[in-house]
């Protein structure tokens, strides 16, 4: 305890004596001069300006218009985030996707035409089971697409290049 007043004290005493050492070597009178400064503040805050009332308006409608700036900026950077990231092309197909609280929801993702944007049909290239090849056709302007594998194949590996991209954040350069 007494430790502590000792602290106590050591931290009172040493800035007024270095204070005061200091005010008796420099020729200046340092508690003087804080003191014009502090009263030189001081009257500018308290000094009556004469201002015309369309200068007083203006700056009463500066303030709103300052706080919505600010608001604006804040929404646009809160707004950069990956939710505005719902296309993309892999794989020579444009694909279009939607996200549910914040996740990419997979039974939004759809394949586009790349030339037209119209909703691709798969179709299954063999009646045998054993090779499930698929084929994406636009019925609108006849592109057509051949894989080498099925279509839940294709959804996972476009899934997996959007969770990718999403990640290193390579979206944004798009
Ligand atoms: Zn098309």
């Amino acid at each position: 305890m007494k430790k502590h007043i000792k602290k106590f004290w050591l931290l009172l005493i040493v800035p007024v004596a270095v204070g005061l050492l200091v005010n008796w070597l420099t020729p200046f009178d340092i508690p003087a001069a804080v003191w014009s400064v502090l009263k030189w503040i001081w009257s500018l805050l308290v000094a009556k300006f004469s201002l015309p009332v369309w200068l007083i308006l203006l700056l009463m409608l500066m303030i709103p218009a300052f706080i919505l700036i600010l608001i604006a900026v804040f929404l646009n950077r809160s707004g950069e985030t990956h939710l505005t990231y719902v296309s993309d092309n892999f794989f020579g197909i444009s694909w279009h996707w939607q996200y549910t609280w914040g996740e990419l929801y997979d039974e939004s993702i759809v394949p586009r035409c790349p030339q037209c944007k119209s909703v691709l049909q798969p179709v299954e290239e063999s009646g045998y089971r054993v090779v499930d090849d698929i084929t994406l056709l636009c019925h609108h302007c006849g592109f057509k697409q051949r894989f080498e594998f099925n279509l839940h194949t294709l959804v996972d590996r476009v899934k997996r290049e959007i969770d990718r991209k999403i990640v290193t954040r390579e979206y944004l350069k798009a």
